[in-house]
């Protein structure tokens, strides 16, 4: 009878990603509301160092999958191993981060088991001893709650949304046999972003600008996401224009970020960027046009020219 709660942790440069230890928190209240054990998953060339750490967010296990073929984006190397591992372990969930990788790795898994799968997540909780899920439909216009099909249930949680708390677990570390098994994918080449910058979807504060930005000096956004501790993001349309590199693209094509606050300046407001941004906590819109779609979903309206409010903005928070 499956058991338990699976995290699968994602490791980038030596470090978890923020939102796997979101996860992990996470899946540590639903195992001890079940009264079961938190198993993570940590899967990489040379992972079990850092795999220790999770004890730290109430792993009771920690089941490492150590081969140079599992390390970075491998989500069909990494389906494979995953799948025995579940197999062997048989939880009653698996969680991940709603992290590129994250998604189509769950998505993979979801099929080759046939159960279901919640993807970016906004709340999990038990009832009748079976996972639910809150998250977002029609492009972020209602938060439905669902529930998930089959023995294991899976589910990506969105970024920047659970809280992280430490906790003791056990922390006892378990090394798996790994069988690659078939990869009918042959990795060309990779290429990783190397950036000092915050990763957009980890940001607690975001400024984002669109078309209105009218070319690739996006400096007084810069400042402002600087002064905050933030990151720039940018509509579709900024990043079409060749303005900003697509990874700061937010929306349905691009990342979705749930910050603390979210700014978007010169952004009209169309569904697919409202899709990407409309879980954020506090919304702040500015626009020179007053009937602006973007001021539906804005916490905070202000009808002006961005070039004016932005600096204003920023430095009044210097004086803080
Ligand atoms: P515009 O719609 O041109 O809006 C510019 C806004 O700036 C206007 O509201 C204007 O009033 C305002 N403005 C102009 N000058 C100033 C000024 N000086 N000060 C203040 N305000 C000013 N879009 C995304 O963003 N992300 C996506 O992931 C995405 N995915 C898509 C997927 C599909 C399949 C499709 C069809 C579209 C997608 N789009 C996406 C595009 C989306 O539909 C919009 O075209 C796009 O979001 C508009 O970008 P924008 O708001 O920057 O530009």
């Amino acid at each position: 009878m499956a058991q338990g709660v699976m995290v699968v942790a994602e490791l980038f440069n030596g470090s978890f990603k923020k939102v796997s230890l979101e996860a992990l928190s996470k899946g540590k209240a639903l195992a001890d509301s079940l009264g079961e054990s938190l198993v993570a998953v940590v899967m990489g060339a040379a992972v079990s160092e850092p795999a220790k750490e999770l004890a730290k967010y109430g792993a009771d296990l920690i089941v490492v999958a150590q081969d140079a073929d599992l390390e970075g984006y491998r989500p069909c190397q990494q389906h494979n191993v995953l799948v025995d591992i579940i197999n062997d372990k048989a939880p009653r969930m698996v969680l991940f981060g709603a992290t590129r990788q994250g998604k189509e790795l769950s998505a993979n898994v979801s099929a080759t088991l046939d159960v279901g799968l919640a993807q970016e997540c906004l709340d999990l909780f038990i009832e009748d001893q079976k996972l639910v899920a809150k998250r977002t439909l029609f492009g972020g216009k209602i938060i439905a709650t669902v529930d998930i099909e089959g023995d294991t249930q899976l589910a990506t949680i969105r970024p920047n949304v659970f809280e992280i708390t430490e906790a003791t677990g056990a922390g006892v570390v378990e090394e798996c046999a790994v069988n690659l098994g078939t990869v009918n994918v042959t990795l060309i080449e990779e290429k990783v972003e190397v950036s000092s910058k915050i990763e957009l979807t980890e940001a607690d504060y975001i400024v984002s600008g669109g078309r209105a930005m009218d070319g690739p000096d996006f400096s007084i956004l810069e400042n402002l996401a600087a002064t905050l501790g933030g990151a720039v993001g940018a509509s579709r349309n900024a990043v079409d224009a060749g303005w900003r590199p697509q990874t700061d693209q937010v929306g349905q094509t691009g990342k979705v970020v749930s910050p603390k606050l979210y700014i978007a300046c010169g952004i009209s407001g169309a569904m697919q960027h409202i899709a990407g941004m409309s879980t954020s906590d506090v919304i702040v819109a500015i626009n020179n046009d007053p009937d602006a779609l973007i001021f539906k979903t804005s916490d905070y309206s202000i009808v002006d020219d961005l070039f004016d409010v932005v600096p204003a903005i920023t430095e009044e928070i210097k004086k803080l």
